[in-house]
């Protein structure tokens, strides 16, 4: 079968040490498995991009020496796709609008998820709010959704009971990136997705989505985020791992490390291109952890 990955960020920020171990990741068993690498730009919520985000990532992408294939496309374009979809699951009567508040369904909402309040299909239910925006939300199922993941093995989750009726689109006229992922990655024909393990519990939510409209799912490998000591994800607020491209060597060759590949420590010595080649030359998926610590 024909590998095609991707390497999807979002330009809310300049690319960080988790995205970058997320890029080398894909990029590498992309290129072993000899597939194509393609890259996202996942600029869907305008409000919360960082003016320039985009540009400064593929840069950024391009001084790590990453080559990718076809043009990057950006979801901030692909609203029409997004529609499309989205009309397909309402002719198919998997999803309702409902015109709730977060703080309405905070007081009525039961039970908790993964997510916070579960949503109590009020307006599945109820009439909706006339003259309200509305967002979209998709009915789901009680049962479990399992898929094998390729590191993180064996997952499941109960939809209804531990996520509940998620939203597509948004009361403000944003796709939501559950929705705009699986579409495009069924658009670009993606069959392999490596990506950060905080977004393990949103592959039941994107599967359940693939059935739904009858697209593939493709193989899912969800590799290690840093956390810290206590257990918590490094983000921009707790971060000391900025990028920079000046040092891109070593901290290529802190990603391979990061993914327990035991990069050779005179490689750190040595030029950009000999990094990769022995990347290429020596990745092994098997060797990637679960869960990663690191101390900062
Ligand atoms: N854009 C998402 C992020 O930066 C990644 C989406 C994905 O890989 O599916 O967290
Ligand atoms: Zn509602």
């Amino acid at each position: 079968m024909a590998y095609i990955g991707r390497f999807a960020p979002s330009p809310t920020g300049p690319l960080h040490f988790g995205s970058l171990v997320a890029a080398v990741a894909s990029y590498l068993e992309a290129k072993t498995n000899h597939g194509q690498w393609l890259v996202r730009m996942e600029d869907l919520d305008q409000p919360r991009e960082v003016a320039g985000a985009a540009n400064e990532i593929l840069h950024t992408l391009t001084a790590f020496g990453f080559e990718w294939d076809e043009d990057v496309t950006y979801q901030s374009q692909r609203n029409l796709a997004y529609e499309a979809l989205l009309s397909e699951l309402k002719a198919l009567n998997r999803v309702y609008p409902c015109t709730c508040t977060r703080k309405e369904i905070a007081e009525v909402s039961m039970a908790n998820g993964i997510e916070g309040a579960i949503y109590p299909k009020t307006c599945l239910n109820h009439a909706i709010k006339n003259n309200h925006p509305v967002a979209w939300r998709i009915k789901t199922e009680d049962h479990n959704i399992q898929f094998e993941d390729a590191v993180q093995g064996s997952f499941q989750q109960n939809l209804m009971q531990e996520i509940g009726d998620f939203v597509l689109k948004r009361a403000d006229g944003l796709f939501a990136y559950q929705l705009a992922v699986v579409v495009d990655d069924a658009a670009q024909g993606i069959t392999h997705i490596v990506r950060g393990s905080d977004l393990l519990t949103s592959t039941p939510r994107q599967i359940y989505l693939q059935e739904q409209l009858g697209l593939l799912t493709p193989h899912y490998t969800h590799i290690p985020i840093a956390t810290n000591a206590a257990g918590q994800k490094l983000s921009k607020q707790t971060l000391a791992l900025g990028i920079n491209p000046q040092e891109s060597v070593i901290q290529l060759w802190q990603s391979l490390a990061f993914l327990n590949q035991h990069p050779p420590t005179d490689l750190k010595e040595g030029n950009l291109a000999q990094c990769w080649e022995w990347a290429m030359a020596n990745w092994q998926l098997t060797k990637v952890p679960k869960i990663k610590q690191i101390a900062i």
